[in-house]
């Protein structure tokens, strides 16, 4: 009995494997991986799906969507240099690391402000140039750099073409003037500068001064024509300072002892100076008379702008107005240099 109930399990599991194909499949879905697989028998069917992959980035490798595996390597920071503002950037990702360089300024100049060295940018102002303004004899220079900032000023003598006039020693010249008792005349004299001196002064007629010296010039004028014999001559002065008319003029004063004083402006200085004028006529000598005079002027050591001239008294000359406002088309000039 026991034998035959176990031949019957026997048939029984022979019966049952021989209808195993008709299973119904218990599909368990794709991986990456694999393709679908019976949970019961195994078989499959399809493919595996395959990774899907997502590019890596700076700190991450590949990694697939679907089941987290890995490939590869992170690709690292792609680090830039730092600026003078900017940490070391990831040009990827824009991580930062350390700290900005900070800029690396120059120092200011006259015509620069700071700039940094290294990425241009600039800081604050330029310093400007650090000078005194310009005069007749010094350009304007900058301490700072050395830049001329200005040349030498043009002499007004220069301005108004009146160095035009200006004679030397020694040269004789006609000089036009006004007769004197009959100013509808004129006459035309023969004029010579006829010395030049310049000297510290002797303590009588001429002053010592400290920083001074006198500058003396003697001239003459001859006249022998019929309008001189017959009517006389009449002459005029004029007194300029070669650099700068105008500051001349308007400090000149006529002094109660018969001297001009005015001042002169010399490198940066101003000196009052003195001016005296001493001439007169000589007798007939024929039909010739001369006009003598001496001219001493008390300037600076070393000034070199007096200027002493004669004059068509004939010319009309307001009192207020400069010899660059008259006619001084017959004007003769000598520079006290
Ligand atoms: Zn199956
Ligand atoms: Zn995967
Ligand atoms: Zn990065
Ligand atoms: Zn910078
Ligand atoms: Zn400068």
């Amino acid at each position: 009995m026991k034998r035959t109930m176990i031949a019957i399990l026997l048939l029984t599991a022979l019966l049952l494997s021989a209808c195993g194909a008709q299973h119904v499949h218990t599909w368990k879905n794709a991986t990456c991986t694999e393709p679908e697989t019976c949970e019961e028998c195994g078989e499959t069917r399809g493919k595996e799906l395959g990774h899907r992959w997502q590019a890596g980035s700076c700190t991450e490798p590949e990694v697939c969507s679907r089941c987290g595996e890995t490939r590869g390597e992170p690709l690292g920071h792609d680090w830039q240099p730092a600026t003078c503002t900017q940490p070391e950037t990831c040009s990827r990702c824009g991580e930062t690391r350390g700290e900005p360089l900070g800029h690396d300024w120059t120092e200011a100049t006259c015509t620069e402000p700071q700039i940094c060295k290294r990425c241009g940018e600039t800081h604050g102002e330029a310093l400007g140039h650090d000078a005194v303004p310009a005069d007749y004899w010094t350009p304007s220079v900058c301490s700072r750099c050395g830049e001329e900032v200005a040349p030498v000023l043009t002499p007004d003598f220069v301005t108004y073409g009146l160095d035009k006039q200006i004679i030397g020693l020694n040269k004789t010249v006609d000089y036009k003037t006004l007769c004197y008792d009959d100013p509808s005349y004129s006459t035309v004299g023969r004029l010579t500068f006829v010395s030049y001196e310049v000297t510290p002064g002797d303590g009588k007629d001429l002053e010592i001064r400290d920083g001074y010296e006198w500058r003396i010039l003697k001239l003459e004028v001859s006249f022998s024509d019929a309008n001189a014999n017959d009517y006389g001559v009449s002459v005029a002065f004029s007194t300029e300072d070669y650099y700068d008319i105008r500051r001349h003029d308007d400090t000149l004063v006529y002094e109660d002892d018969g001297s001009d004083t005015f001042d002169v402006v010399y490198k940066g200085e101003t000196y009052r100076c003195q001016l005296w004028l001493e001439g007169g006529f000589s007798d007939w000598v024929g039909d010739t008379t001369t006009y003598s005079c001496t001219v001493s002027a008390q300037l600076p050591v070393g000034y070199d702008g007096m200027i002493f001239g004669m004059r068509d008294k004939g010319i009309n000359w307001p009192d207020d107005a400069y010899v660059f406002e008259t006619d001084t088309t017959g004007s003769v000039y000598f520079r006290m240099n």
